[in-house]
């Protein structure tokens, strides 16, 4: 079944999984002398990645840039509340 969220569009050039995926995104953090925690300062809960941001297929391992996952997408930017 086509992906209709934020997946849309987005499939490993590999495999072709399109599943799921691991990113590394970039997320706001309270850093202090004895770590981080989620930042709960409002705007700051968001996650989010771009065309740079390096993605992995858990299937086959294939690691790249996002961009390179994506399949006739017209999104340059993509952002995910968190949860
Ligand atoms: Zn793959």
């Amino acid at each position: 079944m086509a992906n209709e969220n934020l997946l849309k569009g987005v499939e490993c050039p590999r495999c072709g999984n399109d599943e799921q995926f691991t990113i590394a995104a970039t997320v706001w953090l309270d850093l202090t002398d004895d770590g981080t925690v989620p930042s709960e300062e409002p705007g700051r809960g968001d996650h989010e990645w771009d065309h740079d941001s390096v993605m992995e297929c858990p299937k086959c391992n294939y690691i790249s840039r996002y961009g390179a996952f994506l399949v006739n997408s017209p999104h340059g930017h993509v952002r995910s509340k968190a949860t």
